[in-house]
């Protein structure tokens, strides 16, 4: 698999040199030379989830990781299901929110920590990375175990919830957990500090596993094809799925199922109040606001750093832009849109009701929709709890976690101490 670094398209890597870099010279994004065309999508849609996983990403990557590695690789990322939901006649919910931090992250995190062993042989890798709460727990929980690979988190200290630190802070091996007596931007200034530090960075293998790596967009490609797989046969043409997106990572992957051959008519970019994406599909003119907290905090984002990926698709397929339908919800008109999913009898939580509205007000009578629900409601209990009024119980995952005792080293914020502490 060849890549190209779109802002310096002469720059050209291998899956192996994509995965590990991360990202490519002035931060620009990897996006594949070659977007092949599956013929056999029928064939892939009878099949169960991993097997034709393996399959696709097989095809994507070609034979430049041994077969038998990718394919232990996604069968020991992929070990949890994505159901479709029923919510209505048409409307149907893709739950991805069933994996260890019970959000859909863990997809993508849990392939892009395989394969990044998987091209590492046996070098020593340490990740660093920063989190103000759930992308630490889906970067512990997908490196937890992984022989050469310590991996250091950095969070500050009382500034995040009590729940979010016992997820991946009780876990101890290989995942090492620092409160660091500073806010959530000292936090990203030591990680910086430290990849900035050469010596430092060759001596322990520093790698960020950050949110925009290939590998956890190829792996969101498979759980399209397991949506598509799930419907009845006579709901698969006409099909519209709505993305809750906040760096449209998310959106990305779907766009390269549909370029691959899968059959979905258009998707729909559904945002909170940070809707740069949905006004400049209007207007033509990208002008982000300040980014607005929100109920649905995790698409609390004005310059989605995965868009440049989704132009380069639509310019590689010949696709225009308006063929992309898309919206934005108030904080209000998610609590109304909640609400209605209870009414009719399913229970979700705000990014994966904003998915849902959206659709419901731009289906058209003969389409069948798909919405993505990318977290489980209790991820969000405190925002559930009132706007629904209930009481929702903790899940297994989170319970377990809960009672544990937290493993974390305290830290002053203080470059010095940070070096000595990753080098021992
Ligand atoms: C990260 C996240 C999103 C946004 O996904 P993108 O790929 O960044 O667009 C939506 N919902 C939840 C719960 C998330 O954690």
């Amino acid at each position: 698999m060849n890549l190209y670094n779109i802002k310096h398209p002469e720059e050209q890597v291998n899956f192996a040199q994509a995965v590990r870099q991360g990202l490519g010279k002035d931060q620009g994004l990897f996006f594949p030379e070659i977007l092949p065309k599956l013929d056999n999508i029928d064939e892939l849609l009878a099949m169960p989830l991993v097997e034709r996983s393996q399959a696709i990403l097989g095809a994507i990557i070609g034979d430049e990781l041994p077969k038998e590695t990718l394919n232990t690789a996604i069968k020991n990322a992929f070990t949890f299901p994505a159901p479709l939901e029923k919510v209505t006649d048409n409307i149907y919910a893709l739950e991805l929110f069933h994996g260890p931090t019970l959000a859909f992250k863990d997809f993508g995190g849990r392939f892009m920590a395989q394969a990044l062993k998987a091209v590492s042989s046996d070098q020593k890798i340490t990740i660093l990375t920063a989190t103000s709460g759930d992308t630490g727990a889906a970067v512990a929980h997908a490196f937890y175990g992984l022989e050469n690979i310590e991996v250091v988190i950095l969070y500050p200290k009382g500034k995040i919830s009590p729940l979010q630190e016992k997820l991946f802070c009780t876990l101890g091996k290989n995942i090492r957990t620092v409160a660091i007596k500073g806010d959530f931007d000292d936090c990203q200034a030591l990680v910086k500090q430290a990849f900035d530090d050469k010596a430092l960075r060759e001596t322990i293998g520093l790698n960020s596993a950050n949110s925009i790596n290939i590998s956890r967009l190829l792996a969101q490609i498979c759980y399209y094809f397991e949506a598509v797989a799930q419907l009845p046969k006579e709901k698969r043409n006409n099909l519209v799925v709505s993305v809750p997106s906040g760096n449209f990572g998310n959106l990305t992957a779907g766009l390269i199922a549909k370029s691959l051959g899968l059959p979905i008519k258009r998707f729909i970019a559904s945002t909170n109040a940070n809707d740069t994406v949905p006004r400049y599909l209007q207007s033509g003119l990208w002008q982000p606001n300040p980014t607005v907290a929100t109920l649905s905090n995790a698409m609390d984002v004005s310059r989605p750093n995965n868009w440049p990926r989704v132009e380069e698709l639509f310019k590689r397929n010949q696709w225009h832009l308006s063929e992309l339908s898309s919206g934005m919800l108030t904080d209000p008109q998610t609590e109304q849109a909640l609400n209605a999913m209870n009414n009719l009898g399913y229970l979700c939580e705000p990014h994966g009701a904003i998915a849902y509205q959206m659709l419901a007000s731009q289906l058209t009578k003969n389409e069948t929709g798909i919405f993505l629900c990318t977290a489980h409601p209790a991820k969000f209990k405190e925002s559930v709890d009132r706007i629904l009024d209930m009481d929702l119980p903790l899940p297994d995952a989170l319970d377990k976690h809960n009672k544990m005792p937290l493993l974390s080293d305290e830290m002053d914020n203080d470059f010095a101490i940070l070096r000595d502490y990753l080098l021992k």
